[in-house]
């Protein structure tokens, strides 16, 4: 009965600073939920190694981007750390169709923009480690990113830390399977916010 009254699916949306932890929480979610699409963005930032095009983003070139932008073809974009990154409208409307529980890993800025758009629909989980030195140690010990590149997310990270309370949940990811647990929490919630129910079906077959 539950999925002749669903509207449509529903928009889990995580933030938080680079290395914070959200792919590694986010494979232990898809672990335990099906029905779910990762929302993959498009970006002109380099491929790191162990990155496919396609799986993990879309790479692009600037003049690329610059044309998507100017097409509308992004619910929503940003510019984080010097680069482009963008959520395509399309797959995001098919799959929302579909019922499907479609995953954000956008930064606060792109946030911004699909709270203002989709917000009845949205739920917002803001991600971040126990203190900015973890932070430091992880971007470190992941060894996917220069010196130069860590120091520009160290204080990107900053000023994200900032927007913790514009969030619906906050997740401190100190130990990796108890974050993991709420995370799962969160998300299984998000699929039963009364918004993403038909109100007057749900009268119909509650009166026969
Ligand atoms: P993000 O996707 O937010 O950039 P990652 O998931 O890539 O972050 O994590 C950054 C690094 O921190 C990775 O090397 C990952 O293995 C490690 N990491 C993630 N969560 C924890 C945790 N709870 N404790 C220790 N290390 C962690
Ligand atoms: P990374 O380069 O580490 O993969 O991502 C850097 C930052 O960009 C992260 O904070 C991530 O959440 C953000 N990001 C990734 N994709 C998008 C997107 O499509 N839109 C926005 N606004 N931010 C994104």
């Amino acid at each position: 009965m539950i999925n002749s009254l669903l509207n449509k699916g529903a928009i889990l949306l995580i933030s938080g600073p680079s290395g914070c932890g959200k792919s590694s929480l986010l494979k232990k979610l898809y672990a335990v939920i099906d029905n779910y699409y990762f929302s993959i963005s498009t970006t002109t930032r380099s491929p790191r190694i162990g990155e496919t095009d396609g799986v993990d983003y879309f790479f692009v070139t600037k003049e690329e981007f610059e044309q998507d932008i100017k097409d509308n073809s992004f619910l929503e974009w940003a510019e984080v750390h010097g680069n482009y990154y963008g959520t395509s409208l399309k797959p995001i409307y098919k799959a929302l169709d579909e019922g499907k529980l479609v995953i954000f890993d956008i930064d606060v800025q792109g946030f911004e923009q699909v709270i203002e758009k989709l917000r009845d629909i949205t739920t917002t989980v803001f991600i971040t480690t126990p203190t900015l030195k973890e932070l430091e140690q992880r971007l470190t010990a992941r060894g996917t990113d220069t010196i130069d590149v860590i120091e520009k997310r160290i204080k990107n990270a900053q000023v994200e830390i900032k927007y913790t309370e514009e969030y619906d949940y906050l997740i401190i990811n100190d130990d990796l399977d108890e974050a993991a647990d709420k995370l799962i929490s969160v998300a299984k919630s998000a699929l039963i916010k009364s918004k993403m129910f038909d109100n007057t079906t749900l009268v119909k077959i509650w009166n026969s």
